[in-house]
């Protein structure tokens, strides 16, 4: 497969190239995949995981493949306690993996709760899209400035604005680094029997039965037949059940008030994330 280098170490690719080595990749199995990014970016792809059980799969196939694999996590803040201990226990199964949790900019963060208050996502779809903009999709940015590409555990059976995601695929909301959605045609009954059969930790909040698990006030278990994603913002209707980091939400209504908060918290400056 070409990549093309360029000056500095990085690994740039354009629309022809990822066109060509997504159909490569297309009928691979997702270690291949994974294969493929960790020779193609090497130090510059990370396993981007909000831990639940899609990018444990990937941070497993990733670790057995290479075990000081980077890896990175956002603490917003508002996480539930048992997600905090999960990281540790991630941590003491795979301790050679590089895993970095990433935190809001506390400026950015108090300019914000001091605006709207701490629990400003049950006012309105702008407000909640405000607290994710600030709390998880800013730190996340900050650190895809640093990659060439990132793995996530997306797959296109989970939500209509995941169906039709490609294996490999150029990130233009984020400078056009390379996206790896190695288990893009993968069915939620895979990803648990990976689990099962390599005894990969899972997120102890599965057992109480959630399917999607986010902050703490913003998650809650779903009724059998709900869909996977409806205990995210449950109280919501019609907004899409993301956070803007992996689709660009540019209709929230919550951009003005960003801009005024970032003003807020770097003192005119406005903040790039
Ligand atoms: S999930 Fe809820 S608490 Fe977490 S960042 Fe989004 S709106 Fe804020």
């Amino acid at each position: 497969m070409r990549v093309r280098s360029e000056a500095g170490g990085r690994v740039v690719l354009d629309e022809l190239e990822i066109g060509e080595i997504a159909v490569e990749l297309d009928l691979e199995e997702p270690e291949e995949v994974i294969a493929w990014g960790l020779e193609t970016f090497d130090e510059r792809v990370a396993v981007v995981t909000g831990m639940q059980a899609e990018g444990m799969v990937v941070l497993d196939m990733a670790a057995r493949i290479r075990p000081d694999v980077r890896a990175v996590t956002v603490d917003t803040g508002r996480l539930p306690p048992a997600t905090i201990a999960f990281v540790d226990e991630v941590r003491a199964r795979y301790p050679r993996v590089r895993l970095e949790v990433l935190r809001p900019d506390p400026a950015e963060v108090e300019a914000m709760v001091r605006r709207q208050g701490p629990d400003l996502f049950r006012a309105s779809v702008p407000s909640r899209l405000l607290c994710c903009h600030v709390r998880k999709v800013r730190p996340l940015v900050r650190a895809l400035r640093g990659l060439d590409a990132w793995f996530t555990g997306l797959r296109r059976e989970q939500w209509a604005s995941r169906a039709a995601i490609k294996k490999v695929e150029l990130d233009h909301d984020h400078g056009g680094i390379v996206k790896v959605n190695a288990l893009a045609d993968w069915t939620k009954e895979e990803v648990w029997d990976y689990l099962r059969e390599r005894n990969v930790p899972v997120h102890p909040l599965y057992r109480l039965g959630y399917t999607s698990i986010g902050c703490d006030p913003c998650t809650r278990p779903v009724a059998p037949g709900e869909d996977d994603r409806a205990g995210r913002w449950w109280w919501e209707r019609g907004a899409p059940k993301e956070c803007g980091i992996h689709c660009p939400i540019e209709t929230g209504g919550f951009e003005h008030e960003a801009e005024a908060i970032l003003r807020e918290a770097h003192g005119g400056s406005g903040g790039r994330p």
